[in-house]
């Protein structure tokens, strides 16, 4: 069991900064997921928390205490990798003895321990055969099952699911989840797969250019994003944004939308903004935070035609042309506008966004 603190850290490789300012305090027994595109610096934190790199700067703490000079192999964390690292010439049962036999085990105990994993991760009929026969998906059980069974204080996970089928992955990602509350070990996970890390962790933190966006829980990340970049990377559908002029008039603050043919969005006065510039703002809301509504209703944002009907089985996403710009709608698969249809888009008022020309949200 272990808390984690990551002190301010910086990692840098030569002129690369991988890892600029990072501070994290991962709780005691939680899922928490790294996440963020290629070259983020989701890995070198990994292994700095690992021990396979040292920080340039700042401090990392287990349980209060630092681990910065404590090599690898006493730091009592588990990996699982992409590329399963396991010896193909032994049998599956022997791999996920290994880490126990190392630390001279009494047989018994370790013949008992590896069952107890293997039936955790399903994997008992397939004890006895050589690893070299079973398919990727069993494979990468007997690598968790390797890692898991030395009871680490600290499981990190670097992309484990990337080389499954996609059926199996889905399946592997409730079953880590299942295993991480059971075991109640603390668990690190990378992942550029926003929906891996939204499914799986209880804390996500956001990471570009190696620099944090953002550290919540999967709903935070979703509904407050706290900047452009976390609110377009986070979401199965792409956020609408739309370039508007902030004015107040009369009935309160108003969006000019400057893309969308000038057309006027009145915004709710019961959301404060941090800002009461009238000015240049990208307006964001969330194809699931839409609806489809007639020109003339009185709810009605912005009015436009439908272009695309994407049917993707239990949701379609409706896309509305709105003079330059295309709004995607998440609609019942009931809800079947025909292409040319003029249309209008209402959004929930509780559940836009606003952002400044540096991309930070200011609601
Ligand atoms: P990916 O998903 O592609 O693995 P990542 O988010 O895990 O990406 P890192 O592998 O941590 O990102 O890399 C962060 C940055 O540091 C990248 O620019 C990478 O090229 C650089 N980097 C990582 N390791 C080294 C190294 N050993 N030497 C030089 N540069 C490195």
């Amino acid at each position: 069991m272990a808390q984690i603190e990551l002190d301010r850290i910086d990692k840098l490789f030569g002129k690369v900064e991988a890892v600029v300012d990072l501070s994290l305090d991962i709780p005691d027994g939680s899922f928490v997921a790294l996440l963020g595109p290629s070259g983020c610096g989701k890995t070198t934190t990994m292994n700095m928390i690992a021990g396979l790199e040292v920080p340039s700067t700042g401090e990392i703490r287990m349980n209060g205490a630092s681990v910065v000079d404590v090599p690898i192999g006493k730091r009592n964390v588990g990996f699982v990798f992409q590329n399963y690292a396991i010896f193909t010439k032994l049998t599956a049962y022997e791999n996920i003895a290994y880490g126990l036999r190392v630390r001279k085990m009494p047989a018994a105990e370790v013949d008992a321990a590896v069952h107890r994993v293997a039936k955790l991760l399903d994997i008992e009929p397939l004890l006895g055969r050589g690893v070299r026969g079973l398919s990727v998906n069993d494979l990468q059980k007997v690598a968790i099952g390797r890692s898991m069974i030395v009871n680490p204080d600290v499981f990190l996970l670097d992309e484990p699911f990337s080389n499954l089928d996609a059926g199996f992955r889905a399946f592997m990602r409730t079953e880590l989840k299942r295993l991480q509350r059971e075991l109640g070990q603390t668990m690190i996970y990378v992942t550029h797969d926003q929906l891996e890390a939204m499914s799986m962790a209880e804390h996500i933190a956001i990471l570009d250019r190696g620099r944090l966006q953002q550290w919540g829980t999967p709903e935070e990340v979703f509904d407050s994003p706290s900047n452009l970049f976390v609110g377009g990377f986070v979401g199965s559908n792409p956020m609408n944004l739309i370039d508007v002029g902030l004015q107040h008039s009369g009935f309160g603050l108003v969006a000019r939308a400057v893309d969308g043919g000038h057309q006027l969005i009145a915004l709710a006065a019961e959301r404060r903004f941090a800002t009461t510039n009238d000015g240049l703002y990208k307006l964001g809301f969330r194809p699931e935070h839409a609806r489809l509504v007639s020109p003339e209703d009185d709810a009605v944002d912005l009015r436009g035609t439908v272009s695309l009907l994407e049917e993707l089985g239990p949701r379609n996403i409706v896309h509305v042309g709105v003079d330059n710009l295309s709004l995607r709608v998440v609609v019942l698969p009931s809800v079947r506008p025909t292409m040319g249809e003029r249309v209008g888009v209402a959004f929930e008022r509780t559940k836009f966004h606003l952002f400044d020309d540096s991309g930070l949200a200011l609601i």
